[in-house]
């Protein structure tokens, strides 16, 4: 379960300022990665089975995603994709995105392309551009999204070059990966604030990892800074089973009773859907706790009540 390194300078900053602390958790190797759990997996959520061709996992109907390069800025050591992000030859050659833009083209049931990776804000604006354009060519997909950690971890790449790369005729949404408040800098907020101006809306996906961000005051700091920022949180992701990652993990009763902590008394901007992508490839669903069993429902302090 090799994983690279790489950091950028404003986490390598913020590591610095805090060595122990919930941003260097995420980033700095730890010995206990050699720890294999028995139920942990390499690929923990089934890419493989639903890649028709390179780069493309096609999962549900209606979208599909689009891995136009498998490195990042920085590599989280949480990673699900932590054994297929940062080898050699991670870009998509031109012939490979051609098989992955035919593939698209000759599926009409594709409303939506989801480009992820890797990050695919670390392609140059050129290359970006040139992807962006060929899915604004394609009459049936409708929505682009990015899911992108660029905005957190590099902040001086949201220029002018790529926001001009980001206007196409289509809307493209950006959902911004974000998992503890620490991250969210002054140039992280200035980042931010030029996509928002930009027009493009933005939502933020959290991972929920243990000594991270397992704690509801914690939880409820993260998204209260993100909708002061304009994004609003999207997904809590329930740690996925990836091979060595047992140490950042909870398990789902814990995030239950977190995000139940948060309901109720905290804003429904600031809610994000707790979410665990089942291992082996069988879709996203929602684990947060259930409020109503047999004509009975439960209100956020506990007290239950029938509803007629
Ligand atoms: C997560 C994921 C999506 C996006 O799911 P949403 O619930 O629409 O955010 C799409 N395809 C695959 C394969 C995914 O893993
Ligand atoms: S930015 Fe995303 S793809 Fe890259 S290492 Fe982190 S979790 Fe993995």
């Amino acid at each position: 379960m090799d994983q690279p390194f790489a950091i950028t300078e404003t986490i390598a900053e913020l590591i610095e300022a805090d060595p122990g602390g919930p941003v260097a958790r995420q980033f700095v190797p730890d010995t206990r990665e050699h720890e294999v759990a028995a139920e942990e997996r390499a690929d923990p959520i089934g890419d493989e089975r639903f890649s028709p061709v390179k780069g493309i996992v096609h999962r549900y109907p209606d979208r599909v995603l689009l891995k136009p390069l498998l490195a990042c800025p920085v590599y989280c050591r949480f990673c699900f994709r932590r054994e297929v992000v940062g080898k050699k030859d991670s870009t998509l050659s031109a012939k490979e995105l051609d098989a992955a833009f035919a593939y698209l083209a000759a599926h009409p049931e594709i409303w939506e392309v989801i480009l992820t990776g890797g990050d695919p804000l670390a392609l140059s604006p050129r290359r970006l551009a040139a992807i962006l354009a060929r899915l604004d060519a394609i009459p049936h997909v409708e929505i682009v999204r990015i899911h992108t950690r660029v905005p957190v971890v590099d902040p001086k790449r949201i220029n002018a070059a790529l926001l001009a790369a980001l206007k196409i005729e289509k809307p493209v949404y950006v959902v911004i990966h974000c998992n503890h408040a620490d991250e969210i800098t002054a140039a992280a907020r200035r980042g931010f604030a030029r996509l928002a101006d930009a027009g493009i809306p933005l939502l933020s996906q959290s991972v929920l990892l243990k000594g991270v961000n397992d704690d509801a005051k914690i939880l409820e700091t993260l998204f209260r800074a993100l909708v002061r920022n304009r994004v609003k949180p999207y997904y809590l992701h329930h740690a996925d089973l990836a091979r060595g990652t047992s140490h950042f993990r909870t398990s789902i009763t814990e995030g239950q009773a977190l995000v139940g902590a948060l309901r109720g008394r905290v804003s429904g901007l600031c809610q994000p859907t707790y979410v665990l992508d089942i291992p082996g490839g069988h879709g996203k669903v929602p684990v947060g706790p259930s409020y109503f069993e047999d004509g009975r429902v439960i209100d956020p302090h506990g007290c239950v009540h029938v509803y007629p």
